[in-house]
């Protein structure tokens, strides 16, 4: 198996039988599901299932205030990654960052104005 070197990930199927094998559960609160790794003892948040929402299983520093975290800038990038960029700007006014691929917006404004998550 290798090793889950991001710091977040979408939970996607495999993202799922990872946590099964790998993982112990160690708490639960809230939207949030708290698990640590059996190799090397890390800490990570799993987003409670909700089929309106994307879930993201995320690497913590540690498991202090383990459900107040927020990774809205996590998120953006893994988005970014995801879709990708294109040469084209943004188009929203004064953005300079680059268009995801096959939109007219970046991650930072289709993360935050139109709720896109993958
Ligand atoms: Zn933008």
């Amino acid at each position: 198996m290798t090793e889950l070197t991001e710091k977040i990930y979408y939970a996607d199927q495999n993202i799922l039988k990872r946590i099964e094998s790998d993982f112990e559960l160690i708490d639960r609160k809230g939207w949030y599901i708290l698990y640590r790794n059996k190799t090397d003892n890390s800490y990570w948040r799993l987003d409670e299932w909700d089929k309106l929402q994307e879930q993201f299983f995320i690497r913590l520093e540690s498991s202090e205030n383990w459900t107040e975290l927020i990774y809205e800038k996590l998120k953006m990038e893994l988005l970014k990654s995801n879709r990708g960029t294109s040469n084209q700007k943004c188009s929203w006014k004064d953005c300079e960052r680059n268009a995801l691929t096959e939109m007219a917006i970046c991650e930072f404004h289709a993360y935050t104005e139109m709720g896109i998550r993958k």
